[in-house]
């Protein structure tokens, strides 16, 4: 896609409300992945033909003899002024120096040249690699730098709750592009690079990559601000910031703006409250058409709200209501999950649940009660407490709880008497006729046991379904005892007969 081209076209894409593409090959590449073809057609793309992939009859002897071969039949080559037939690896080298001067002159971004070897028997004697030959090479020139100045720092807060800092530049052209906006990654690298608002700095862009800063200028004589601090409430949402290792994140996971999408997302599905029929789609619709602005709205959405969405009849509709409904009764440990808690799985949701039985015995244990728990460690520990510490997320739960949600006690108390099989661990193996496998996962926990991926000499059991694969193996050299579906079934107290 040629600069001119890219510009006027994504003038249009910005005028139309689209979002604009950040450089000519993003935009090329992504009008190729196009499914619709007649919208790769609208686009203003040019191709030039390099290497004649088969051919029958009489091959030309070099790769330039191809390229004629290729222009003869009309198809579209390099113009002469950017190829070169070189005799020696010097005039290679003072033929990419001529480039790299006058590639700001050429109507299309390059990122450097490939040099080849020019005769094909010489090319089928190099041969491949597994993935390029080895008779052509890429020869990149050294990324673009200009000069520039940090007019703002900022803090975006991306899906999944990280803070990264911006810095917003005065508008500088770096190759054909006009770049206002650089990342600076993370606090630490601010730090490294010591790069303040009013800081003189180079920023360069290579291929594709986002630009960056790549180095302060320092400027004689010049008054410098107080270095860059990380802001200690989300710029987003105003929760507390928390912090792990170089990262700084928002800990309103349950109530942040920025990161709605994924926290609704990650709570309809299925592990975690489970609503079926509230995909990624439905839930971008949703947040989109501002329907949903918090959790809690998911259970004030009413029969003419989603019939506004795209792909919502009357029939999907009522199913989609019908389980929003239906997810309102849940277990602790999916509603822990649901909630989005960093660090916080599906594993440690419900050691969560069986170590505190209720949601209010979880909400008021600090760092140690956390430390006691032989699964937590001090990572987790600490993103709980923010977790909890933030009053935003309260707020959410206790609307959630407004709104109908009823959280069922942790799936066995505390009581170590309950749950005869603590301690043991079970591994299955082959398919289950009467139980799923998180159902039967879901029984081994409430009895007191847990569930591992793979036989050790640890393992208690081994249950062995339909088809089972080399873990039964494993199972019978380490001795491990083996037991059939229904042994299990009797095991852990269920007849299997009834239960399907
Ligand atoms: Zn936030």
């Amino acid at each position: 896609m040629c600069l001119d081209d890219f510009q006027a076209f994504n003038r249009r894409m910005t005028e139309r409300g689209d979002e604009a593409f950040a450089n000519p090959r993003n935009a090329a590449s992504g009008s190729l992945r196009q499914l619709n073809s007649t919208i790769t057609a609208s686009r203003p793309l040019v191709v030039t033909c390099y290497e004649i992939m088969a051919l029958s009859g009489s091959a030309p002897l070099t790769h330039w003899d191809e390229l004629e071969q290729l222009a003869q039949w009309g198809l579209p080559i390099p113009t002469p002024e950017y190829r070169k037939l070189c005799a020696s690896i010097d005039e290679v080298t003072a033929f990419h120096r001529e480039m790299e001067s006058r590639r700001d002159q050429l109507p299309y971004e390059i990122d450097g040249m490939v040099v080849k070897v020019n005769r094909r028997d010489w090319q089928s004697r190099l041969g491949m690699k597994s993935r390029s030959p080895r008779w052509a090479i890429a020869f990149k020139f050294a990324p673009r730098k200009e000069i520039t100045v940090v007019q703002d720092i900022v803090v975006s807060v991306g899906r999944t709750g990280t803070l990264t800092p911006v810095a917003l530049l005065k508008p500088v052209e770096v190759g054909g592009v006009t770049i206002s906006r650089a990342t600076l990654h993370n606090a630490d690298e601010v730090a490294r690079k010591d790069i303040r608002v009013g800081d003189t700095v180079k920023v360069e862009r290579a291929g594709d990559v986002i630009p960056a800063i790549a180095e302060r200028v320092p400027v004689p004589g010049e008054q410098r601000r107080t270095p860059f601090c990380m802001p200690d409430h989300c710029p987003v949402c105003g929760s507390t910031v928390g912090r792990e290792g170089a990262y700084f994140y928002c800990t309103g996971q349950s109530v942040c703006g920025a990161q709605l999408k994924g926290t609704v997302e990650h709570f309809a599905s299925k592990h975690a409250i489970n609503i079926d029929g509230l995909g990624k789609k439905t839930v971008a619709q949703l947040i989109d058409k501002q329907l949903v602005q918090s959790l809690a709205d998911l259970y004030r959405l009413k029969r003419d709200d989603l019939l506004k969405l795209d792909g919502f009849a009357d029939r999907s509709t009522t199913l989609l209501l019908e389980s929003i409904a239906g997810s309102k009764a849940v277990s602790l440990d999916r509603f822990l999950l649901g909630l989005g808690i960093r660090q916080v799985g599906q594993h440690i949701a419900k050691v969560l649940a069986r170590e505190f039985g209720s949601l209010d015995h979880i909400m008021s244990a600090d760092r140690e009660r956390f430390l006691q728990i032989r699964e937590i460690g001090p990572e987790i520990s600490e993103s709980l407490v923010a977790y909890w510490s933030e009053p935003h997320n309260r707020e959410v739960i206790a609307q959630l709880q407004q709104s109908g949600v009823q959280i069922a006690p942790g799936m066995a108390t505390g009581d170590q008497t309950t749950r005869p099989l603590t301690g043991k661990t079970f591994v299955f193996t082959g398919g289950l006729d009467h139980f799923t496998r998180d159902s039967a996962q879901e029984m081994v926990e409430a009895a007191g046991a847990r569930v591992a991926s793979s036989v050790s000499k640890n393992t208690s059991y081994v249950v062995v379904g339909r088809d089972p694969g080399s873990k039964l193996d494993q199972a019978r050299m380490l001795g491990v005892t083996i037991l059939t579906e229904q042994e299990f079934a009797s095991l852990i107290g269920k007849d299997e007969r009834g239960i399907s």
